[in-house]
């Protein structure tokens, strides 16, 4: 196999569940996790007559979408019939969009370790869901099932499926875009983002070609993955059986595929439809969306800062870390929280301590920063304490963790405890020649350049003072007595 004389070409689709409180085209209720068939009317079972009426949130929602997404806001867009048989889909026909989506081209930007990429959109447009098939016996998958029964809850929850240009050429790519695009329609309110429990789906068209040429050659289609590792990885294996493929003189066919994570085997699920196999045709049932344009620009004036521009703004302005940038922004709680500390300490040690120790400790106790007894203030005034050597970073995190129990204030708790820092020389140095009295062996080893045994009595020497020494000068004094004795 040689990769290197290949190129991949990968687009990617991306269902999102949208946060309106009711169906995409009837007053039932969004439900997760409800007894089955508990949140369904005429409208979501398909009864003869009953007719679907759009959801005003959703179609605002997908705006907001289409202005973050970049793209042009369709002045009429147009529901179809997407015509299939299954058994979760009462109808036999899904309500989508086809040839005029609510939004048209676009651009998303996102940020990569190496910097901002951008990838073309080709559509963004509203459908509605499937019911859920439940498969009883045979560990629940379909082929060894008893039975499958079917919760109609599901059936009509709102979708918006954004489709990307064929314009990715690594898996890596793919899964910075997938979180970007993530933490923004999170960001929005515009779907939960729960990858996990399938609230967003992403599938892969890839295809690969010689490098150097432009044409594209066949795609397979890597269904529902539900995580940006799996993403990665799956492209990555598909890519492989592709050149495999390839190069054992066989030819590439369109089909849908399964990309399975705990064997990182791929199984075919499907050979591919055609757009016409679907016999789209307009939905007679529903009148064209026309959004008021000045509610369109409203809603584009009205989008908050875009978690990419935050990020970049971190980074340029507070000179974060790529990395720190991408922890501290999910989810935007986090960031704001960051974002007061930063605005009261230098911002490169308010990220290092809310990401590092706050959260941590935090995180034992199975709370978060923004809604712990610490305030940013109190995560700054330790900074400060620290940073002006008023006490050590042991003392430091036991202030920290009394914050955290009592939500005091670092000063007066480390006044109460007397847990400032040793300042009196004279005493720091009585304590370095007890220690050095105490361990001769030790002494003699360092004098003779074993310097690692600085640590040792930096250790023991924090041990003696309850950790209230500088251990940076508590070093150099160390050097300094056992050079002159
Ligand atoms: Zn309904």
């Amino acid at each position: 196999m040689s990769p290197s004389t290949w190129e991949a070409v990968i687009g990617i689709e991306i269902h999102a569940q949208l946060l309106t409180r009711t169906k995409m085209f009837c007053g039932c209720a969004l439900s997760f996790g409800d007894p089955p068939n508990t949140h369904t009317c005429p409208v979501c079972l398909a009864h003869p007559g009953a007719l679907p009426v759009v959801n005003r949130e959703a179609i605002r929602l997908a705006i907001i979408a289409g202005h973050a997404l970049g793209c042009e806001i369709s002045g009429s867009s147009v529901f179809s019939r997407k015509n299939y048989f299954y058994p979760d889909l009462p109808k036999a026909y899904q309500i989508s969009q086809y040839d005029q989506p609510i939004c048209g081209r676009g651009r998303f930007r996102y940020l990569t370790e190496g910097g901002e990429k951008t990838l073309g959109i080709t559509r963004a447009h509203l459908e509605e869901d499937a019911a859920k098939l439940i498969h009883l016996g045979g560990e629940g998958r379909r082929a060894n099932a008893d039975s499958s029964v079917v919760d109609f809850n599901r059936g009509g929850t709102p979708l918006l499926e954004i489709v990307t240009e064929p314009e990715l050429h690594h898996g890596s790519d793919a899964a910075a875009f997938l979180k970007q695009l993530r933490q923004t329609l999170v960001h929005l309110g515009i779907t939960d983002g729960s990858m996990e429990q399938g609230s967003m789906r992403a599938d892969a068209n890839i295809s690969i070609r010689p490098v150097g040429s432009t044409g594209l050659g066949t795609k397979t289609e890597l269904k529902n993955m539900n995580s940006f590792t799996y993403l990665e990885r799956g492209i990555a294996a598909e890519v492989e059986r592709q050149i495999g493929v390839v190069e054992s003189g066989d030819v590439v066919t369109q089909e849908t595929l399964h990309y399975e994570p705990a064997t990182g085997h791929i199984t075919s699920l499907r050979s591919k439809e055609e757009a016409h196999d679907y016999r789209y045709f307009p939905e007679p049932d529903l009148v064209p969306v026309v959004p008021d344009r000045a509610w369109v620009e409203e809603l584009r004036a009205e989008l908050p800062e875009l978690p990419i521009d935050r990020r970049e703004r971190w980074i340029r302005d507070l000179g974060l870390t790529f990395e720190d940038a991408e922890v501290l922004s999910e989810p935007a709680e986090l960031g704001d929280y960051f974002e007061q500390v930063a605005a009261l300490a230098p911002p490169k040690s308010a990220a290092n301590w809310v990401r590092g120790d706050l959260r941590a400790q935090l995180r034992e106790r199975g709370q978060e920063p923004w809604d712990s007894e610490v305030s940013p203030e109190a995560v700054a005034q330790i900074i400060e304490l620290v940073e002006s050597r008023a006490i050590s970073m042991p003392s430091a995190k036991s202030v920290l963790a009394e914050v955290i129990e009592t939500g005091g204030q670092p000063r007066a708790i480390v006044a109460e405890q007397g847990l400032g820092s040793i300042q009196d020389e004279s005493a720091l140095v009585a304590i370095v020649d007890t220690l050095i009295a105490n361990n001769p062996a030790q002494a003699e080893q360092l004098r003779d350049g074993k310097d690692k045994l600085v640590g040792f009595f930096v250790g023991q020497a924090m041990k003696a003072t309850q950790g209230r020494a500088d251990p940076e000068r508590i070093g150099q004094l160390i050097r300094e007595r056992v050079a002159a004795g």
